[in-house]
């Protein structure tokens, strides 16, 4: 692609940072992984055009990535700092995983369709995002042989909190997830550091429902 091209990407993906500001998004680090990302290389090439609009957009596999201001959102609430260790349930096109090694985490992220992950990871390699660990799994198991995380993030609707997730957060560790059938509430859990577990409830949003086993 020619560099007039990626510049017109850069100013792009500028705008789009300063409508997020407008809904509220604060976190600096956040909104400079976002002014980053080249999301148009993560979403299907037809819908090149379409990458900086604020809306979410299919990705194939009856499968979407969240519109961005949705992914600015759930990462300021994840709280993360440089040398973290995150678990993404729901790697999808691969942009929240971007944003996050843009962030300067340690990602580990795991996806239930095949196919998706494996297309993801070479996309995601070929921009220099190079997560920690990235897998074919199921999201209810979560991820044990890496754990505990420091921070845990699901990119799909879950009916309940799994109980594996919690078990697999660090002490004073922290999730973000969205909960609820049709339309769900995004919600935020810490694990405090006696090991309870605190809850807080933020806005509510409309994810694709976090299947149950790989597919
Ligand atoms: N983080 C992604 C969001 C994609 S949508 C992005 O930035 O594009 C949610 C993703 O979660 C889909 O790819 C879907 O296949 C995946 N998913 C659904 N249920 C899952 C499960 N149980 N385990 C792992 N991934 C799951």
């Amino acid at each position: 692609m020619s560099s007039g091209e990626e510049i017109t990407h850069a100013i792009k993906r500028q705008q789009l940072v300063e409508e997020i500001k407008k809904q509220g998004i604060t976190d600096e680090r956040v909104l400079r992984a976002i002014a980053k990302v080249p999301r148009h290389k993560l979403v299907p090439p037809e819908l090149e055009d379409w990458a900086y609009e604020n809306r979410p957009l299919p990705i194939g596999e009856g499968q979407t990535v969240s519109q961005p201001f949705t992914v600015a959102y759930m990462t300021q609430l994840l709280d993360v700092k440089p040398g973290m260790k995150v678990l993404e349930i729901g790697t999808g096109s691969g942009y929240q995983t971007a944003v996050l090694l843009e962030m300067g985490a340690k990602v580990f992220t795991i996806e239930r369709v095949r196919s998706l992950y494996l297309s993801t990871i070479e996309k995601l390699k070929a921009l220099g995002y190079i997560p920690a660990y990235a897998g074919y799994g199921d999201g209810y198991q979560g991820l044990p042989e890496y754990a505990p995380y420091d921070r845990i993030i699901v990119t799909a609707a879950a009916p309940f909190v799994p109980q594996p997730l919690i078990d697999q957060l660090r002490p004073g560790g922290k999730m973000v997830i969205p909960v609820g059938k049709d339309v769900q509430e995004m919600v935020r859990i810490i694990k405090l550091p006696d090991g309870k577990i605190k809850k807080e409830i933020y806005d509510r949003f409309v994810f694709v429902p976090l299947l149950p086993g790989k597919e």
